[in-house]
Order: structure tokens, then C-alpha cells, then sequence
């Protein structure tokens, strides 16, 4: 059995044009389950050749049109024609396109608000800037040409290079109106590393945050440190966005990096970082595990454990509770403990304990000497329903840098190739790719012409 697939335009003269698209056929019965409707390759071949009549009849139809000159008002005239070729998500297309010439005064008219390097619609740009965002170059490229039409620019370097195209224009993106004003806001700010692509940069500093009001409201941020993307500007921009007032409350959270406390400074956040209990909590396991796995072979060893892994306990409630300053003297008890454990052999492959706890307890007393200001009564922040931390600033920094960026070690980066890549990631987090994308194509300051029709 067979179709066809016809095309019927409705004109606005009233005259309906139709196109044959494409015959399918199909056997008689059901067979085999391999007959059972379109297969990917027919709706791809549908796709596209529908794309190329519809196109075709908006040629047709534009040129029929002239604008007014935006100089003196008058008619144009064609001057001449321009062929154009058009990259689409249903393949490519080819498209004549007029220009015209003002009989008045002479004024050149293009006709078209569309800039004249443009070869690929933004639909296009903005899946692939989106898949991109998800997957490499290359899976993203497979993807689009496995599933459409598409005919042009599907190499991984033309992806890459609209990707970071679209980062740019996010970039200099205007904040996005608040639809309420945020009285509350928490900001968290931290930093991970990326592989760099460059002699003498093997490591990029990636700085990486989310914005959080209490209503829910939320949005990432990230960039690569020395790149054209301001840290600075974008956190204000995401504050802004999040509806930050100017009263509002601002706390933010950080690990103790003395730069990442300038940032956050130099964006407008006046009371001081707190420490973010992620960081400490982290440095108290490792003293943990080490305390739990002293040796008990003599009974000395085992009276003096016990006393360890209970003070270890002890400087963990210290620190939870704003008691830091205590802290010391739990870290002077167990080292005073610890000499019973001179001469303990350890595992082959994990080391000796003692030693092992020994590097933990130096690291955080190093940690609470040099953070002692930032520390703040966790625990009464914790009963108010207050944040102590942000682990979700770790999750941000997996999803948003390690996920695609160090999965494999391979993958190696240039400060402004991953910076730009990380915009685009941002933007898909933050929702903002999708519908806001519109905007962010249209920077062309360029009004759309007025057109009549020609005699
Ligand atoms: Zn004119």
C-alpha cells in the first residue's frame, strides 16, 4: 500500500499551492514489525523536504515584498540578489534573498534583520549549544545527525564553535527580572580544578557557586579564573537575578580561601564569609578514621585509643558548637595520648595509623589557626534552620565541572573554551537556555523593516 504526503499552502490571496513531499509505501499485512510506520530515516527525509518547500514558499513570498527606506521613507527597489545558504535543525536550506535600493535618496536597504555572516538558525545553534553543554563535541555532533536532517554543520569544531558562541552572548546577558523581591539570600562560592590545554597551564582554576533564597529560588554560576568572564560581575548578576533587594540579608560560604573571600567582597557582600562546615567536616573524618584505626595490641595502646577517639569526638562537638577556640586543648590531649603508639607497625598498604592521625590532627589545627575568624555556632545555625554549609555547592561543582569536563583525564582545556562551555552549562541548569533563549539571539539592535507589497 502507498501514500503521498502533500503540502497544501494557504495564501493570503486565497489561492492554495500544494507540494507532493513524498510517497511511502509499505507492504500489504503486518507481517514483519519492521514495516510498522515511518522509519527514522523516512521522517528525516519528511522533515527536510517539508523544511525545503516551506522555506521555499517564504522566499517566494518575501520576495514580492518592499520595504520602505528607513532614510526617507520612500519605495525601494531590488538592486540586486543574494543567494544564501541556511544551516537548519530539517537540513539545510538554500534561500535568493533581495536587495534593494531606495529610488529617493539611494539609501541601501537589506531587506532582512538577519546579520549577513548568518549560516544556521538559532533553533539549530541552541540544541546544539545545549547538547554540548551535556555531552562532547563529538557525542553531541552524532547525536543531531543520527536523529535529524541535518545536513551541515554537524562536525564536533562547528558545534564547539556555536557552543562558545552562545556562552558569549550569555555572557553579556542582561540579569533576568526577579519575579520577587528576596529579603534572604545565601551565596556559596568555591573552587575546583580543570586539565589545561596550554604549556605551562596544566591546571585551570575554575571558580564555581550557586545564589539560594529561602522562597527556593536558586541559580549556578561558574568561571574559569583569568578568562573575560568577570566572577565579580556574574554573582551580582545572579544575585540580581534571585531578586536580591537592598536590604536583603546576603550570607555567604566558603572554604578558606583567602581569594574566593575578595570575590565575594568585591560583589557586594559586606558580612564577612562564613566558613563552610563541608570544608572543616571533612578535615574531622579524616582524624576520625584515623583515631578508629589505632592499634589495640597492647593494653596501654587500647586505654589510650579509647581517651583519643573520645577527645576526637570531643573537638568535633567543640567546632559545631562556636567553641574553636577549645579546640586546642582537645588537639594538645590526644597528642599527649599519642606517644604509646611510637614504634606501631602499620598496614602494608594503608600505613600507620598514628601517623596517619598525626597528619590529620596538624591539618586541622592548621585549618581552625588560620579560619579562626570565620568560624561561626554551627550548631545553633543548624537548630534555627539555618544553612551550616554547602555540600550543594560540591554537588554544583560535580555537575556543573567534573560531569563533563574532567570525566575523562584526556580531556584537556583552554582557558576561554571552558570558561564559555561553562556559561552555556550554567544556563541549562538555571533553565534560562530554553525559554530565555530567544533573547539572547537577538542582538542586533536593528529594527525589523517595514515592508508593502509590490505592484
Ligand atoms: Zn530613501
Amino acid at each position: 500500500m502507498g501514500w503521498v504526503l502533500r503540502l497544501v499552502g494557504t495564501g493570503i490571496d486565497g489561492q492554495c499551492r500544494s507540494f507532493d513531499v513524498m510517497e511511502i509505501n509499505r507492504p500489504e499485512g503486518l507481517g514483519d514489525i519492521v514495516n510498522l510506520g515511518l522509519t527514522l530515516a523516512e521522517a528525516k527525509q519528511l522533515l527536510a523536504r517539508v523544511q525545503q518547500d516551506v522555506v521555499a514558499a517564504q522566499a517566494d513570498n518575501h520576495a514580492v515584498l518592499r520595504p520602505n527606506c528607513q532614510s526617507c521613507g520612500g519605495r525601494c527597489h531590488v538592486k540586486d540578489w543574494r543567494r544564501h545558504r541556511i544551516a537548519t535543525l530539517f537540513g539545510e536550506v538554500r534561500v535568493r534573498l533581495p536587495r534593494f535600493l531606495c529610488a529617493g535618496c539611494g539609501c541601501a536597504e537589506t531587506g532582512v534583520t538577519w546579520p549577513s555572516h548568518c549560516r544556521s538558525t538559532p533553533e539549530l545553534d541552541g540544541l546544539q549549544a545545549r547538547l554540548s553543554a551535556l555531552m562532547t563535541y563529538r557525542v553531541a555532533a552524532d547525536v543531531l545527525v543520527h536523529l535529524l536532517p541535518i545536513d551541515a554543520g554537524k562536525s564536533p569544531e562547528t558545534l564547539r564553535g556555536h557552543t562558545l558562541q552562545v556562552g558569549e552572548r550569555l555572557g553579556s546577558a542582561a540579569a533576568v527580572q526577579p519575579a520577587a523581591a528576596a529579603s534572604a539570600i545565601t551565596v556559596s562560592l568555591d573552587s575546583t580544578f580543570i586539565r589545561g590545554r596550554e604549556e605551562g597551564e596544566r591546571h585551570l582554576e575554575v571558580r564555581v557557586g550557586n545564589v539560594e533564597t529561602a522562597g527556593g529560588g536558586r541559580q549556578v554560576f561558574a568561571a574559569v579564573t583569568k578568562s573575560s568572564t568577570d566572577i565579580t560581575a556574574l554573582i551580582r548578576r545572579n544575585l540580581q537575578t534571585v531578586g536580591r533587594t537592598d536590604d536583603a540579608e546576603v550570607t555567604a560560604f566558603t572554604d578558606g580561601c583567602p581569594g574566593l573571600r575578595s570575590v565575594l567582597a568585591d560583589a557586594g557582600v559586606t558580612k564577612p564569609p562564613i566558613l563552610d562546615w563541608f570544608h572543616i567536616a571533612m578535615r574531622l573524618q579524616h582524624a576520625t578514621r584515623a583515631a578508629g584505626g589505632l592499634s589495640t595490641d597492647e593494653p596501654g595502646r587500647a586505654q589510650a585509643k579509647a581517651v583519643i577517639v573520645a577527645e576526637v569526638d570531643r573537638l568535633r562537638w567543640r567546632i559545631w558548637n562556636g567553641k574553636a577556640t577549645n579546640a586546642q586543648r582537645s588537639i594538645d590531649r590526644i597528642r599527649k595520648a599519642m606517644h604509646v603508639f611510637r614504634g606501631e607497625h602499620g598496614h602494608r598498604t594503608t600505613g600507620v595509623p598514628s601517623r596517619k592521625l598525626w597528619h590529620a590532627l596538624h591539618e586541622v589545627d592548621g585549618y581552625l589557626c588560620s579560619q579562626s575568624n570565620w568560624l561561626v555556632n554551627y550548631a545553633k545555625r543548624y537548630r534555627a534552620g539555618l544553612r551550616v554549609g554547602t555540600s550543594v555547592t560540591e554537588g554544583t561543582a560535580n555537575f556543573l565541572v567534573n560531569r563533563r569536563m574532567n570525566k575523562s583525564q584526556q580531556m584537556r582545556w583552554s582557558r576561554r573554551g571552558a570558561d564559555l562551555l561553562l556559561q552555556v552549562r550554567c544556563a541549562v541548569y538555571n533553565g534560562t537556555l530554553g525559554s530565555g533563549f530567544g533573547h539572547t539571539f537577538q542582538p542586533y539592535a536593528v529594527p525589523e523593516p517595514v515592508f508593502s507589497r509590490a505592484p
